[in-house]
């Protein structure tokens, strides 16, 4: 068992760092808001002050924030000194957040000049499978890097990827979230059009998941209110993941086909629909809320 810091106990880190407890590791929380800490001090973690605090003279830091800036700031310092300023020789870094790859190989490559070993590890799965402890995990760094994290990384998740260098996780996870962006809005309308023939959603679902047009949001996230349990259309699209994020990750997955310069027309059209739905008052909503945007009457 290895003493862990957890910083970052959000929608996702939270429950994350809750199963690492339940696997009996020893494990340090931070998080900007006190509160997010409470429930996991509850379960037996320890409650650091910092995240340099948190991250001292443990084996393993793990990261679940936000975004690009949010991960190079606490890593490499801003107005704090950086955690690979304060972290043990050998201290293993594992950063399940989705960002830009150009960050994960920046934070990679000043690790690697510290003698630290830094692991992009974003995530698919959402706030279920972070809580049941399903999360598909996928990785970029070295293979040394990658057969140290896979053990810790497997108290949380049932499928463990190494997708290849520093910065090959985040490639692979946005490549997954464009694509997730562009089921969830063709289920929506598809859904739509039926219920607006007179069509029962729950038949219509129940026959496309077993037809040719089946998919993840049919199968474990339909955005039709009322179609499933304990999903976020049936809890007035609240908790899962935010329309925000996805607007975010769907920005990177645009910078990265320029980069590349790949034709990713599906990506930018996804793109231009979920920022209008965050400009419309939606980005803290789950980005299954993509739904109204079709439905006759509005929230
Ligand atoms: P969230 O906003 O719920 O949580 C982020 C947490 O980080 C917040 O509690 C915030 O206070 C904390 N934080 C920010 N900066 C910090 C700092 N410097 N020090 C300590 N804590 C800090 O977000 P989330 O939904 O948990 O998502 C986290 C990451 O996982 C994002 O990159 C997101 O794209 C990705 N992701 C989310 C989902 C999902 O379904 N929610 C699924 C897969 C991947």
């Amino acid at each position: 068992m290895s003493r862990i810091a957890f910083i970052g106990l959000g929608h996702m880190g939270g429950p994350m760092a809750a199963n690492l407890l339940k696997a009996g590791h020893q494990v340090t929380v931070f998080d900007l808001v006190p509160a997010a800490m409470q429930s996991l001090a509850a379960q037996g973690a320890e409650l650091a002050t910092s995240a340099q605090q948190a991250a001292e003279n443990v084996e393993v830091v793990i990261t679940m924030l936000p975004a690009g800036k949010h991960v190079r700031g606490l890593y490499l310092g801003a107005e704090q000194p950086g955690l690979l300023e304060v972290v043990a020789k050998d201290t293993l870094l594992i950063d399940c957040s989705t960002i830009d790859a150009n960050s994960a190989q920046l934070v990679a490559a000043q690790a690697a000049a510290k003698g630290l070993e830094f692991v992009d590890a974003p995530v698919s799965g959402g706030t279920a499978g972070a809580a049941a402890g399903t999360l598909t995990f996928i990785c970029g760094g070295t293979d040394a890097g990658f057969v140290r994290a896979e053990p810790v990384l497997a108290a949380m998740g049932a499928n463990i990827f190494h997708a290849g260098a520093a910065g090959a996780g985040q490639i692979a996870k946005i490549c997954n979230n464009m694509l997730l962006s562009v089921l969830m809005i063709g289920t929506s309308e598809a859904l739509q059009m039926g219920l607006d023939h007179g069509l029962d959603p729950k038949v219509l679902s129940d026959i496309m998941k077993v037809s040719s047009g089946g998919n993840w949001t049919l199968e474990k996230y339909n955005p039709c209110p009322g179609v499933m349990e304990n999903v976020p259309s049936s809890k007035g699209y609240e908790g899962g993941f935010m329309v925000d994020l996805m607007v975010k990750d769907l920005g990177l997955s645009q910078e990265a086909a320029l980069l590349s310069n790949s034709s990713t027309p599906m990506g930018a059209l996804a793109r231009s629909l979920y920022v209008n739905h965050a400009r419309q008052g939606n980005g803290a909503r789950d980005f299954s809320s993509i739904f109204e945007q079709f439905a006759k009457t509005k929230k």
